[in-house]
């Protein structure tokens, strides 16, 4: 691909008729060059990524401006180079969609009642390189054109692809409850805005990409960094669960690692926003379910101090409690009996957490503020806090 500069990149995009129209193939894919390789990206990003406030009302309309630097620095940010992959899908995927459907996934933050941003669309990005490919569409790295310049990840969603999986109301629900959360733990949702075809989430960041790929790679943690994930996780747990946030889902694959290689609950997909008390429905991976949803009882927010400690064990051996890969069946049946064995290297301060979340009646299962202040995850907690 042919490399532009920047002005004529910027150009580029805002001449590509993104919304509304299809995309002729005769419009130059844009590019992105890279600037010069900064070696201190962490460092920048950290400081000019859009900040995660922990505070109501913040979004990224109403952000201060950045304090004055020595040059430039954002856009000196190496946000990688775009391979028109938005283009290449949309001529190929995703058809129109109409009626209730169309209406449910008529998504735009600015119209939001809570909290409005300003008006998005792919013309205000400057795109970057890709950060994946979800089951419904990809993720890009990008920076807001207009100052402060914000890097963000840009998620797209195939509106048809959400209809065709009957996933409108929950992806509807997953970005009502997230654009409400403002947590150092929990992925931030900036805005949000759609076009005919698709719906783009503008989410936090995440620099260290997806702690189920670190996991993987290294097979098990180390208990020292299973514990400093633990009190980040019943942290954001303690967050959500005091604005009635079940998250419901909680495994390796639904969290990200912020830059500084923090965690971040990363999906939505399966919460619920539960005042009260709720009947099972069937959710979540098989080997994180408690033994209430296995028996198809009801369920409360207790269902994620279960998950917590299926988390705390995947994280130090490797693998979930009761996973049984050769029957579904007895994987249930161990959930339901709470059939827990610990390798002997587990160390007892973490076999006890463990065995506390891990109880069957979910009236026993250890409360999250008793979680953080468990020896095991106060012996290992970091003073410079958030790092790992
Ligand atoms: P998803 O559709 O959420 O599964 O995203 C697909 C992939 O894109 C993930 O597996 C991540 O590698 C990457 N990704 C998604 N969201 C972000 C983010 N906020 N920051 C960095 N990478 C992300």
């Amino acid at each position: 691909m042919a490399t532009a500069t920047v002005g004529s990149v910027t150009r580029q995009i805002a001449a590509l008729e993104i919304s509304g129209s299809k995309p002729s193939s005769s419009i130059a894919r844009p590019v992105h060059t890279k600037s010069i390789s900064q070696p201190n990206v962490a460092k920048l990003l950290t400081k000019f990524a859009a900040p995660n406030l922990n505070q109501s009302q913040s979004n990224l309309s109403n952000l201060p401006p950045p304090p004055p630097s020595r040059s430039n620095t954002q856009s000196s940010i190496d946000i990688g180079r775009y391979d028109g992959g938005l283009e290449l899908d949309n001529e190929k995927r995703g058809d129109l969609v109409s009626g209730e459907a169309a209406v449910e996934l008529a998504l735009d933050s600015s119209l939001s009642r809570t909290y409005p941003t300003q008006e998005w669309s792919l013309h205000s990005f400057d795109m970057g390189r890709p950060l994946g490919k979800g089951k419904f569409g990809r993720v890009y790295m990008v920076r807001t054109k207009t100052a402060p310049k914000y890097i963000l990840a840009l998620k797209t969603l195939y509106k048809s692809e959400l209809v065709a999986n009957k996933v409108e109301k929950q992806t509807r629900r997953e970005i009502e409850i997230q654009q409400n959360l403002r947590h150092p733990h929990v992925l931030r949702l900036y805005g949000f805005f759609h076009d005919e075809k698709r719906i783009f989430l503008m989410l936090e960041f995440a620099g260290k990409g997806e702690l189920y790929r670190q996991l993987s790679k290294v097979g098990s943690f180390t208990e020292k960094r299973s514990a400093r994930y633990i009190d980040q996780m019943a942290d954001a747990l303690v967050y959500l669960h005091g604005k009635h946030v079940i998250h419901r889902d909680i495994k390796p694959e639904n969290l990200l690692l912020g830059i500084n290689g923090e965690l971040k609950i990363a999906d939505f997909g399966w919460s619920v926003h539960a005042p009260g008390l709720r009947r099972m429905t069937l959710c979540g991976t098989l080997d994180y379910l408690p033994p209430e949803m296995v028996e198809g009882k009801e369920h409360n927010e207790k269902v994620d101090h279960w998950a917590l400690g299926v988390l705390t064990y995947e994280f130090m051996i490797g693998a979930p409690p009761f996973e049984d890969r050769k029957s579904v069946n007895n994987t249930y049946r161990r959930i339901a009996r709470v059939d827990l064995k610990f390798p002997a290297t587990i160390s007892a301060e973490a076999k006890d957490l463990i065995s506390k979340l891990l109880q069957y009646d979910p009236k026993q299962r250890l409360p999250l503020s008793e979680v953080l202040c468990h020896p095991w995850i106060v012996k290992y907690r970091s003073k410079a806090s958030g790092s790992i």
